[in-house]
């Protein structure tokens, strides 16, 4: 069984954070340079909200707010959706589903440690199957096949 705090380690990168009163400009620049999809609000060690790219199409772009005025404590979402690093990977999926987010930020007694992402997810669930069909292809077969052209 997959917990959160395992695709974690495994991870191992740092939740990454803005201040409300940053700009949207600001917080999309650090989305980029960073290659992520969100962002967790906060102030000091308070969660105060999450900003993702979905907010900067719906609630910036669509909107035509002045990205360079607008400040992310009045675009970001709150209350945030969180979950333990001791969930089980199918149950973060479910509430991913439910509630229509792809980020989960992992908060282990009242501490931010890491966010996790519908890719973070995906990624895993997909490492698992692949070593369960090489499990059941050994059984079967009794070796696993070597690729073409290695000694
Ligand atoms: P996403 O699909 O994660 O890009 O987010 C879709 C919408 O849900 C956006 O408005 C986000 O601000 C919001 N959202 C994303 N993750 C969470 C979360 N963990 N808790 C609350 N809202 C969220």
């Amino acid at each position: 069984m997959q917990t959160v705090g395992s695709i974690l380690e495994a991870k191992n990168a740092p939740v990454l954070t803005i201040g409300p009163d940053a700009t949207v400009v600001e917080a999309a620049r650090l989305m980029n340079e960073r290659h992520v999809g969100s962002l967790v609000v906060t102030e000091g060690p308070r969660v105060l909200g999450i900003f993702t790219e979905r907010d900067v199409l719906n609630r910036v772009v669509a909107a035509q707010l002045e990205p360079a005025r607008t400040r992310v404590r009045e675009v970001m979402t709150s209350p945030v959706v969180v979950c333990e690093p001791a969930a089980k990977r199918s149950d973060c999926r479910a509430l991913m589903t439910e509630r229509r987010v792809r980020h989960l930020p992992v908060v282990d007694r009242g501490r931010l440690i890491g966010m996790i992402s519908i890719g973070d997810l995906i990624k895993d669930e997909g490492r698992e199957q692949a070593e369960t069909i090489q499990h059941l292809y050994t059984y079967m077969h009794g070796e696993w096949p070597q690729p073409v052209g290695t000694a």
